[in-house]
């Protein structure tokens, strides 16, 4: 949550701080703001709303400077309003900082700082800890970078940090904890930022802070890094492997209807080099010679939240179902609050799209501690989560922009449903045959989900019938109850329609009060092995009047007939199924969301990675 940018070097900075605040605007969109310095001084500049709110502000007089720092907010202390806008300036005014996180014992700091004398503009954590460096290194005549590490000594919570200050021009200061925080190198130049997104067209250079670490970039000096300890440090320069074109929106009205039409090639992506048919292999490298350790455990343990969640519960029925290992799916959040009993026979498995999800992060951190497996399977390349496990799987989605997840999601699946198909080899737990067919098919789920998105004019049909109600509920079975939830969740997010995601069954136990005619009722009814358990299931919602829409198999006769409307998908292999029932769920949120006039890309209240507790 909040894109930090910043910028050192001999170009102006403000154009570049605007377009980088752009890239970055995914992650939090309530409020934003730049600080330039030159010759005179500091400048800060702060709107609430999008960050072309706070470009035609400033419009007409951009400020000129070679070093500055940007941010787009989310809020988590104090309403989303110009004074609460990052930057955040100290007492003196010649100090400003942009922050990602929470300090936690701000109010204790705060308390402490207006004893001295200090007075408040805003009501957020951050402009504390502006006040607080610029105490500590007054009292000490520190140079910045020593202040800064003095400073958040004393800091409890969660950071990543830029500051800047008039006094000691040429210089920035970074440091991270639990929150992300890169530094692109150019030629006499650096280029700091929350992910790599601003930095791609500028350099393929990058260093990934690590946690309580502070960084100091200087024209002169070059980048120094050390520890919050005083321990100076040995960046390791990683090279990006990124395209820009894929954070474009490529004539695509929105990023999400973009990622939705990407999934063929990034479910395509997910499999390279993993699966081969004619070989009849499935290969997780980057698990390695952890597979044995898996198929060993006392049970595996998925942490996540949100959408991930869901692909972790589809992995729970894939693994337990092929491979028969146990598997809990937890919520991190409850998770690493709960005491959960973990012991060094557990192997946790933490799914992320961004890798900085800050709770799945703890509970990962919480696993390790306790001797478990820790791996991780993650689409951002270097993210948090990534460095912290033992080892680990990529799913090769890309930048995913839009804040509603779809790409990474099918990604999260297929790559569950290798790891499933691998640990079932290895411990015999699969017939050679089917094991063979679910290889070959899985290789050609993306040639279905091409055929999936050919739906698209009825599935946009659809949407015009369910747009202006309140509520939907969503139903499936099997592994496709995860996708009911997914489809609800999806719904939520970027229309605002209240929709619940049930198991087909539970439907009798309460939500089937909820039934009338002004009840959409969206059932995934693809599973072979409940079919009729699922008509029944359609009959009961149609006895009450509710609107039934089916997603049924190509040849399907007796749902589509029922149903009010039937949307279809290619018939596939059933432990297969979510990758291609969810396309069209996404497909249906997205043109509800377009017809209500909705910004699908940053959806209200909502940011994409969500550092923040
Ligand atoms: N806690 C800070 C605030 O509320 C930063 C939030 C963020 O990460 O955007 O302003």
């Amino acid at each position: 949550m909040c894109g930090i940018v910043a910028y050192l070097g001999s170009q102006e900075a403000y154009p570049l701080l605007i377009k980088g605040l752009k890239r970055l605007e995914y992650r939090g969109y309530d409020s934003a703001g730049i600080a330039v310095l030159n010759g005179e001084g500091l400048k800060a500049y702060k709107r609430k709303g999008k960050v072309q709110e706070l470009e035609d502000f400033i419009h007409s007089t951009p400020p000129l400077g070679k070093a500055g720092i940007g941010h787009t907010r989310w809020a988590t202390h104090g309403i989303p309003n110009d004074i609460n806008a990052h930057p955040h300036l100290s007492g003196n005014g010649k100090l400003a900082l942009v922050h990602n996180g929470i300090i936690e014992n701000y109010a204790l700091l705060k308390a402490a700082l207006e004893k001295e004398g200090h007075h408040f503009q805003s009501d957020t954590d951050t402009e504390v800890l502006a006040h607080l460096i610029e105490e500590v290194q007054n009292r000490g005549q520190l140079p910045l970078e020593e202040a800064v590490r003095i400073a958040l000594k004393r800091v409890v919570g969660a950071y990543a940090i830029v500051v800047i200050s008039q006094d000691e021009p040429g210089k920035l200061v970074a440091a991270r904890k639990a929150s992300p925080l890169v530094i692109g190198i150019g030629k006499q130049e650096f280029f700091l930022a929350s992910d790599a997104t601003p930095i791609i067209e500028h350099t393929r250079k990058v260093v990934y802070l690590n946690d309580e670490e502070i960084a100091v970039v200087s024209l002169h000096d070059g980048m120094k890094v050390k520890t919050i300890q005083n321990e100076v440090q040995t960046p390791f320069i990683h090279e990006l492997d990124m395209e820009l074109e894929s954070l474009e929106k490529s004539g695509f009205d929105y990023f999400m209807l973009k990622e939705i039409y990407e999934q063929p090639t990034t479910i395509a992506d997910s499999m390279r080099g993993r699966i081969n048919v004619e070989e009849n292999l499935v290969r997780l490298g980057g698990l390695g010679n952890h597979i044995d350790k898996i198929c060993q455990a006392r049970r595996i343990i998925i942490v996540a939240c949100g959408t991930s969640w869901h692909s972790g519960l589809i992995g729970e029925y894939l693994i337990e179902d092929l491979a028969r290992i146990q598997v809990e799916v937890e919520y991190a959040s409850e998770f690493r609050y709960r005491n959960p009993i973990i012991t060094d026979e557990d192997v946790v498995i933490a799914i992320s799209q961004s890798g900085e999800t800050a709770d799945t992060l703890a509970a990962l951190e919480l696993a390790k501690e306790k001797g478990a497996t820790a791996l991780g399977i993650v689409n951002v390349v270097g993210s948090s989560i990534a460095r912290l496990t033992d080892a680990g799987a990529y799913i090769h989605a890309g930048p995913e922009i839009g804040v509603a997840s779809t790409k990474a999601f099918t990604g999260q699946v297929a790559l569950l449903t290798m790891l499933a198909l691998v640990l079932a080899k290895k411990k015999g737990t699969i017939n050679p045959d089917y094991f063979h067919r679910l290889v070959a098919e899985l290789a050609n789920i993306p040639n279905k989900v091409e055929k999936v998105l050919e739906y698209d004019a009825e599935i946009k049909y659809i949407a015009r019938e369910i747009k202006d109600r309140h509520n939907a509920l969503y139903l499936g079975r099997g592994c496709n109850f995860p996708v009911a939830l997914e489809g609800a969740l999806k719904l939520k997010e970027i229309s605002y329609i209240h929709a619940e995601g049930y198991p087909a069954a539970e439907m009798k136990h309460g939500p089937i009060a909820l039934i009338d005619e002004q009840m959409p009722v969206i059932v995934i009814a693809t599973n072979k092995s409940a079919y009729d358990k699922i008509a029944s299931n359609i009959q009961e919602v149609k006895a009450r009047k509710g609107m039934v829409i089916a997603v049924v198999t190509e040849r399907d006769k007796a749902i589509s007939e029922m149903a009010d409307f039937a949307i279809r998908i290619p018939d596939t292999e059933e432990p297969l199924t979510p990758l291609l029932s969810v396309i069209p769920l996404q497909l249906l949120s997205y043109y509800i969301a377009v017809m209500r006039g909705c910004n699908v890309d940053q959806p209200r209240n909502l940011a994409k990675s969500v550092t923040v507790e």
